[in-house]
């Protein structure tokens, strides 16, 4: 669980990213920052912090911020109730993105996979974002990123985010539980 007090360092860092990526953002909004560590324990290494601007029946735009080496651990996003599941797509506005999705192997990641969790990685196909570059996902297929040595902020855009529903490659993490992306 996340305590209050890691809520405080983690939203001021994530306010930090945004203004270092000149990102402009309301009082109101840095207040309601949503702070994911997905109940593994290691929020530096699985975690991150978003704003989500809109959600609705047919869009949902957020911005995520990736402290250095922070990871949003592998899922996908399947159909709903006969609905396509989500299409994403991430545009990097600061620091360096690696992204990972099904596909050929790319040989050996950029990305730091936390010791011993290997097996919940397995997508390998690498993709590097850096400043105004961008990746669209396809609904229902498997994806993770993690954030170079400087960190990075992420531009979100979609179709609607059903967090509830997401599926984690990960047992242990309860996709009902934390805000997912
Ligand atoms: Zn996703």
């Amino acid at each position: 669980m996340l305590t209050k007090k890691d809520y405080e360092i983690y939203s001021k860092k994530a306010v930090e990213f945004l203004e270092k990526a000149h990102i402009a953002v309301t009082e109101k909004e840095k207040a309601r920052i949503e702070v994911a560590e997905y109940d593994l324990g290691c929020i530096d290494k699985i975690g991150l912090e978003l704003v989500v601007y809109v959600n609705t029946e047919r869009c949902c735009a957020k911005e995520l911020v990736l402290l250095p080496f922070q990871t949003c651990p592998e899922h996908r996003h399947p159909e709903v109730n006969g609905e396509t599941g989500k299409e994403e797509t991430f545009r990097c506005r600061y620091g360096t993105v690696y992204l990972y999705v099904e596909g050929e192997n790319s040989g050996k990641p950029a990305a730091q996979i936390p010791a011993g969790m290997e097996g919940y990685f397995t997508c390998r196909k690498e993709i590097v974002l850096k400043p105004g570059e961008q990746y669209t996902i396809q609904p229902n297929t498997l994806h993770w990123f993690q954030a170079g040595k400087e960190g990075a902020v992420v531009s979100e855009f979609s179709t609607k985010s059903r967090d509830e529903y997401d599926i984690y490659t990960d047992p242990r993490i309860d996709p009902a539980g934390k805000r997912q992306v």
